[in-house]
């Protein structure tokens, strides 16, 4: 491609080579990029992080478990012995599919081929109330300020004269009964019974409850009901109070209020509810679908788009056995990412193109120490095998030797010791005045 550096345009080697513009570089764009290694493209990879980060394990940063740096992947190391690819942090803003143009806050870039894949964000369903009192946990900042507002809040409890003030800090509530949320509120739950005792001796812990929220009937809508029996049995064991069938209608910092009005106390929300796509400007109405996906053929092309793809959680393709799209998945989006880069290598080649069918390899949820739920195919079960199993897979799954490692060894040992090294209050909680 051919396009004359301005100042306006993101600075670029030209070149006579096709150009394939990236947008994203998770589980999608990164399993794409490695695909086309040194290959006859120019590759650019724009995202607003200058690091991969595994989503997977988020929930154990915000709870102290392990350290943000040994989750999370620069992509210029990734990129570093790859002689096409040119990685560039932008935030993207717009794209424009008539001049092949994207925009962002450091530039624009034009392209011949663009795949989108920009994941998605916690989907608060319009609750205003609600987005601007609780947390989310998409990204690594997210699970930093969590880990923060935790501890902060047991500073502030183990201070105050006022026992009724005590109760709404030491008490959490997770909106969300999915992997997400069923993961955090039993780290959370851990945190209750193996970390506070020791750190806040003269804190009465048993005042602290925590709140598993979810208006579905029940838990891990996505696995067996023998998965979702088992979660909600290691959660009552570790103290969660877990409430299905009830939606979250209202918070106000402290005052949850549902659709069928109960009323919780908590000072401290995670919202882990729902997620919807992160679609940039410029894409018609028509070319989405629910959750604000991207809609896409089985070849990845957005509808109405030409030479424009969607992979991962942004994209939705309708299949016979996923007709509402695919889970909103790490394998989806790897697999896809895969496909799509061997599809456009063989297109050029002349070849027939692959349809993409997913391969499930099965579904894990953790509750907790050496407590975990799986469907693997027609085998499901739950316990300690379960967990192992949990921790082999995540801990492979982890980008970089030395991150597998660190990882490998803080689980070792928080395994022996019961504890979670990482209890350290690095930011203030802004997002409100609440802390201050
Ligand atoms: C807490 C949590 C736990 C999870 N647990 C599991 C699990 O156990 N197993 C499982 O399979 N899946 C799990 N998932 C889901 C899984 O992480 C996602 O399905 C997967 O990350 C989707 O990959 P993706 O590449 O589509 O998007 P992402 O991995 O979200 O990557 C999107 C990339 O786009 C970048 N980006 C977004 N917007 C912009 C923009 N405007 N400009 C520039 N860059 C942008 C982001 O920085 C990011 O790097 C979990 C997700 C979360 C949040």
């Amino acid at each position: 491609m051919k396009v004359e550096n301005n100042k306006n345009t993101i600075r670029l080697p030209e070149t006579e080579l096709p150009r394939i513009v990236v947008l994203g570089g998770g589980f999608a764009g990164l399993s794409l990029a490695k695909k086309f290694k040194n290959q006859d493209v120019q590759l650019v990879v724009l995202d607003k992080n200058n690091f991969h980060q595994f989503q997977p394990l988020l929930y154990q940063v915000a709870t102290s478990g392990i350290v943000p740096d040994s989750i999370a992947f620069p992509f210029r190391k990734q990129f570093k012995t790859y002689n096409n690819v040119y990685f560039r942090m932008a935030n993207v803003e717009r794209i424009d599919k008539e001049t092949k143009c994207v925009y962002t806050d450091i530039g624009m870039v034009a392209y011949d081929y663009l795949i989108i894949a920009t994941g998605s964000d916690t989907n608060f369903f319009g609750l205003e109330d609600v987005q601007m009192h609780s947390l989310g946990m998409k990204s690594i900042q997210e699970a930093l300020d969590i880990r923060s507002l935790l501890l902060q809040r047991f500073e502030k409890a183990v201070v105050t004269d006022d026992d009724e003030l005590r109760n709404a800090l030491t008490n959490f509530a997770v909106v969300g009964g999915g992997p997400a949320g069923v993961e955090t509120v039993g780290a959370i739950a851990e945190f209750k019974k193996y970390i506070l005792p020791k750190d806040y001796p003269d804190l009465d812990t048993s005042i602290m409850t925590i709140y598993l929220i979810e208006s579905n009937e029940r838990l891990l809508s996505g696995m067996s009901d023998k998965a979702s029996k088992n979660a909600i049995k290691y959660l009552e064991d570790l103290g969660v109070k877990v409430h299905l069938k009830t939606r979250v209608t209202s918070y106000d910092g402290e005052n949850i209020k549902t659709a069928d009005d109960q009323h919780f106390k908590a000072k401290s929300m995670i919202w882990t509810a729902g997620v919807r796509g992160n679609v940039p400007e410029g894409i018609e109405e028509d070319s989405l679908a629910r959750g604000n996906r991207l809609v896409v053929n089985e070849y990845s092309e957005v509808k109405g788009c030409s030479d424009v793809y969607a992979i991962g959680d942004i994209a939705s393709m309708s299949t016979k056995d996923y007709p509402n799209g695919h889970p909103m998945v790490a394998q989806v989006a790897i697999q896809q990412g895969d496909l799509l880069a061997k599809n456009i290598l063989n297109k050029w080649k002349g070849k027939e193109l692959e349809k993409f069918v997913y391969n499930d390899k099965g579904s894990m949820a953790t509750v907790g120490k050496k407590k975990a739920v799986a469907d693997i195919g027609r085998f499901k079960f739950g316990g300690y095998f379960a967990w192992l199993l949990w921790s082999v897979v995540h801990l492979m799954s982890i980008s970089g030797f030395k991150n597998k490692l660190f990882v490998g060894i803080n689980w070792i040992w928080s395994y022996f010791t019961y504890d979670k090294g990482n209890r350290l209050i690095m930011r203030r909680y802004k997002k409100s005045k609440r802390l201050d």
